[in-house]
């Protein structure tokens, strides 16, 4: 029914759960993630998730303060792991399946990932909810949305985030600034522009996957994203502004 994209890789940062809280999980905005979401299983869009940790820890900060950063690395893919926990409770109170995929192995709590089981979970239905990042240190969710995308065969990568979508100031300090409509991988790589870490960007762009940019607090946002309305920044055409 006027669906744009089938299957969706949505990456939802750590602090994405944390709402106005400093750290952690507030478990409103939780529900209100797990609301938007299960409307769009129910109008048959096949969900895949990788969630951040960055709500609760950072490899890159646990390294400042003289951690080894690799172990540093893997505490933050576990926090992952929780978040995914969280956000399957969330959505199976809403009744909607989900499975939850580790890349670093927690038999008891969640499946171990296999690439060809999450596609399966996704003929079925049900979402899949990737925790422990890559399972790699050095790495980040980000780069692991754009990694499980282009795995599983995802039309487009949603990255919602605080913000409308990529502008060309500051909207904050310049009143004047525009927001771009759609970019290109190359411009968003030679500019620098923080949509997502480089290698993520590099990798959507060496498969061809669109990245949407756009604001996840505007509540039915995920789903005009999946009908195709034209909501933030799609990285993946030209460039144009607004
Ligand atoms: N991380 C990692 N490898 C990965 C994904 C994540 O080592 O493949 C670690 C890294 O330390 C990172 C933390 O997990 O800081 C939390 O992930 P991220 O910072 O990407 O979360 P987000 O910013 O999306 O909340």
């Amino acid at each position: 029914m006027g669906l744009t994209y089938q299957r969706i890789l949505l990456k939802l940062s750590g602090e994405a759960l944390m709402g106005d809280l400093a750290y952690g999980i507030d478990p409103e905005v939780v529900r209100s993630i797990a609301q938007e979401i299960t409307e769009i299983v129910a109008e048959g869009v096949e969900v895949a998730i990788v969630v951040g940790g960055g709500n609760i820890f950072r490899g890159v900060k646990g390294a400042a303060s003289g951690m080894d950063r690799a172990t540093a690395d893997y505490i933050g893919m576990i926090a992952t792991v929780m978040n995914a926990m969280t956000l399957q409770d969330a959505l199976e109170r809403n009744d909607v399946q989900t499975r939850v995929l580790t890349a670093i192995e927690m038999q008891e709590v969640a499946e171990p990932y296999i690439r060809r089981r999450a596609i399966r979970h996704l003929e079925k239905g049900r979402v899949v909810i990737f925790g422990a990042g890559s399972g790699n240190p050095f790495f980040t969710t980000d780069t692991t949305a754009a990694l499980r995308a282009a795995e599983i065969n995802a039309e487009v990568v949603f990255k919602a985030t605080k913000v409308d979508g990529v502008y060309d100031a500051d909207p904050k300090l310049n009143p004047e600034a525009r927001r771009f409509q759609s970019l290109t991988y190359s411009y968003v790589l030679t500019h620098d522009l923080r949509v997502m870490d480089t290698t993520a960007i590099a990798l959507c762009k060496d498969n061809n996957i669109p990245i949407i940019v756009f604001n996840l607090s505007v509540s039915g946002n995920i789903r005009r994203a999946v009908m195709g309305e034209s909501i933030g920044t799609i990285v993946g055409g030209s460039c144009e502004i607004i």
